[in-house]
């Protein structure tokens, strides 16, 4: 039997938190609007989840969680040539643009306009946090075990939240 009141699988956590990218904040979020998760079901980066493992209700910890463990490194392929002709009519591309749209493959993703030329633009479609390092100052504000209803579902389920 997995422990109760500590942070294991099938547990869900309301985790306060500040999440900081090269210095700068650019999320967070107090006791009072605390995200809830489900453990062990990838409702979270497994780079975060994986250093809360065994913490406790009203415990703090800094976690810096690398690139590759967070929104994955940046990837080359990812930058595409998209005809202008691609882009919403109401779209005006501009460098340094962000935009959601689809890629070569038809995956609808965020993208971001690098570089534009006489009949495309140069679209970088890798996550806007790809190769970066994550600095998480996070606090556990409450913690219980997923009823059997959430596991099934792989998601928690709060009061006015059901689906
Ligand atoms: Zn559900």
């Amino acid at each position: 039997m997995a422990e109760k009141n500590v942070i294991g699988e099938n547990m869900v956590v309301s985790m306060a938190y500040k999440l900081s990218v090269d210095g700068k904040v650019l999320d967070e979020a107090g006791d009072k609007d605390a995200i809830d998760f489900l453990t062990g079901h990838r409702n979270i980066i497994s780079g975060l989840e994986d250093q809360l493992s065994g913490m406790k209700k009203g415990e703090s910890k800094s976690v810096v969680v690398e690139a590759k463990d967070g929104y994955g490194l940046v990837d080359e392929s990812a930058i595409e040539e998209v005809s202008l002709d691609d882009f919403d009519k109401n779209v005006t591309p501009e460098v340094g643009m962000e935009l959601q749209m689809k890629d070569n493959s038809g995956q609808e993703g965020f993208a971001k306009v690098i570089s534009i030329a006489d009949k495309s633009a140069k679209v970088d479609f890798n996550h806007p946090l790809a190769g970066k390092e994550l600095h998480f100052e996070i606090k556990i504000v409450n913690l219980r075990e997923a009823t059997s209803e959430e596991l099934s579902h792989g998601h928690v389920h709060s009061p006015g939240h059901h689906h």
